[in-house]
């Protein structure tokens, strides 16, 4: 199947044919670890993960290469704010950033490489954009001559003034046009710096990808993804950089830039109080719950995050796992996903309506009796969850996590079916889900929290005992 990905660079959607039949490298900005991820961190990672696995799925040999950019003055800065040394603050973020992706499915990337691992390659692409007259050294900073480049602006399509806007450049005298932008930069003692033929200094953020990609997938690669925030000024001066240090030869072959996120119509913001951290969110709902509340808005559309939007993909999500704890003992048949969920994810990624299509196989399966059918069905509706890292665990642990995260809402009592809900009994592992969770909060003198526990589990028609050998429960 042919795969159509929007391109930005050309502002349309475009056949994606390989440099090298068979072979794909994609590059993806990664974070700077300062801070946890929040979920516009996660939103491009979620989306890049489908695409990887459309690719692979497609039989392409894919290279996938997410970096970490852990030198950069924001790290600086909340090192010295938190008190903590910048490798442990580093060491810590980046811990917590795995974890969170995991618990989102987003598979690890092929190659992660760390901005401080390639700092002699930093230097070698400064020293070369200097001997080419692209940029120049001014009081111990080393920056990008922008009007040595014919076409810088051109993957942004801005003019000059939008530029130097957009760049908020600070006013430096010693920049000899305002758009120049710094490649390296001195670094006092107490700061992170590395010996070059510039001084001791560290680099600037934008240098850092475009030697970063070259080191894994080559001068000239496939895909560049990153968020469409990244465009101007990250990645037009990534263009600038790699172009300029290699005499022209292409750079990134398809931009591909997901939109912006939002939450509750407006811009995230910590001053707003609607800052959401990808923990945050976790405390609500499942990882999966989370990947398809992303999925379900077209990856180039602004997505606007709401907390019904969330609730009503745990509800979705939650249907379907339903749907194959009803059909257990059916056979999956072949791991094959449908092929209208790979024709939408193959036309510009589009997740909103593959799960559309895997809803619709959810019902089908539910209304079919034909044995052979539902297993063939059953087969296509796991295959297709997948290639968009859904449907990956069980029923069974699907329902205990989230069972676990949503006492208080009595999540479990819902079985939804297509066209109703029906109430049923509150099964046995969530009432010493329940025993337990009130044991923990008597242990930690919580009795509020204990006896509304004990109220809760009343009304759903369970009693229960506190003996000397333990809490015991019964049905009224
Ligand atoms: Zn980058």
């Amino acid at each position: 199947m042919t795969l159509y990905l929007y391109n930005t660079a050309h502002r349309k959607k475009e056949e994606f044919v390989p440099m090298v039949p068979g072979k794909v490298g994609m590059y993806v900005c990664g974070p700077t670890v300062y801070d946890f991820a929040h979920i516009g961190n996660a939103r491009p990672v979620v989306v890049f993960d489908v695409l990887a696995r459309l690719l692979r799925h497609l039989g392409y040999d894919l290279t996938y290469v997410r970096n970490i950019t852990d030198v950069e003055d924001k790290i600086i800065e909340a090192a010295a704010r938190n008190g903590e040394s910048i490798e442990a603050l580093t060491t810590r973020t980046t811990e917590a950033y795995h974890e969170d992706m995991a618990a989102l499915n987003a598979l690890p990337p092929d190659l992660e490489p760390r901005a401080t691992q390639h700092i002699d390659g930093m230097i070698r692409m400064i020293a070369k954009l200097i001997e080419k007259g692209h940029a120049y050294e001014a009081e111990g900073h080393v920056l990008f001559d922008v009007t040595s480049m014919a076409d810088y602006g051109k993957l942004s399509g801005r003019n000059r003034e939008e530029m130097i806007e957009g760049a908020r450049v600070e006013v430096a005298p010693y920049k000899k046009d305002p758009a120049d932008f710094v490649l390296w930069k001195p670094s006092t003692s107490d700061m992170p710096g590395w010996d070059s033929p510039f001084g001791r200094g560290r680099p600037g953020w934008h240098i850092e990808c475009s030697v970063m990609s070259e080191a894994t997938l080559g001068v000239t690669f496939d895909i560049h993804g990153g968020g469409r925030d990244l465009i101007f000024p990250h990645h037009e001066n990534e263009v600038a950089q790699s172009c300029c240090a290699h005499d022209g030869a292409p750079f990134a072959r398809y931009w591909v830039h997901n939109g912006f996120l939002m939450v509750n119509g407006k811009k995230m913001s910590k001053s707003l109080g609607n800052f959401r951290t990808v923990q945050d969110v976790l405390m609500d709902a499942t990882g999966e719950a989370v990947r398809l509340c992303m999925l379900k808005t077209h990856y180039r559309k602004p997505l606007n995050w709401t907390d019904y939007g969330l609730d009503q993909a745990s509800t979705e999500i939650s249907k379907l796992y339903v749907i194959l704890k009803d059909f257990d003992q059916v056979d999956k048949g072949p791991l094959k996903p449908n092929p209208d969920v790979v024709r939408a994810l193959c036309n510009d990624l589009d997740t909103h309506a593959a799960f559309l299509k895997i809803q619709d196989l959810g019902k089908q399966l539910r209304h079919e009796t034909n044995k052979a059918e539902q297993s063939r069905i059953k087969g296509q509706l796991i295959a297709s969850g997948q290639l968009m890292g859904l449907l990956e665990q069980t029923w069974q642990d699907y329902f205990q996590k989230r069972d676990t995260l949503r006492l208080y809402e009595n999540a479990w009592e819902v079985r939804i079916s297509d066209e109703e809900f029906t109430i049923k009994p509150i099964p046995e592992p969530s009432i010493q889900n329940l025993i337990e969770q009130r044991n923990k909060a008597k242990a930690e003198k919580n009795y509020p929290k204990a006896d509304e526990i004990r109220d809760q589990l009343k009304s759903h028609g369970i009693l229960l005992e506190d003996g000397p050998g333990g809490t015991t429960w019964k049905r009224a």
